[in-house]
């Protein structure tokens, strides 16, 4: 019998909506890291582009008039 990812409970697959979680709650909790850590990565990404951006391409300097 597969385990809950989230509370390691025996899961039932059969008729389970929430599969391959043992519930409901479970499904959303894991639902809820991953939302987690979808939203922290793109944050660092953006953090660690405009740095590249400021050490390859200095503004001001050669910008037409
Ligand atoms: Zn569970």
């Amino acid at each position: 019998m597969p385990r809950c990812p989230v509370c390691d409970a025996p899961v039932v697959l059969d008729a389970n909506p929430a599969a391959p979680f043992c519930g409901e709650r479970c499904r959303l909790v894991d639902l809820g890291r991953w939302l987690d850590e979808a939203y922290a990565v793109p944050d660092r990404r953006r953090a660690e582009d405009d740095e590249d951006e400021a050490a390859g391409d200095p503004p001001g300097d050669d910008e037409p008039r």
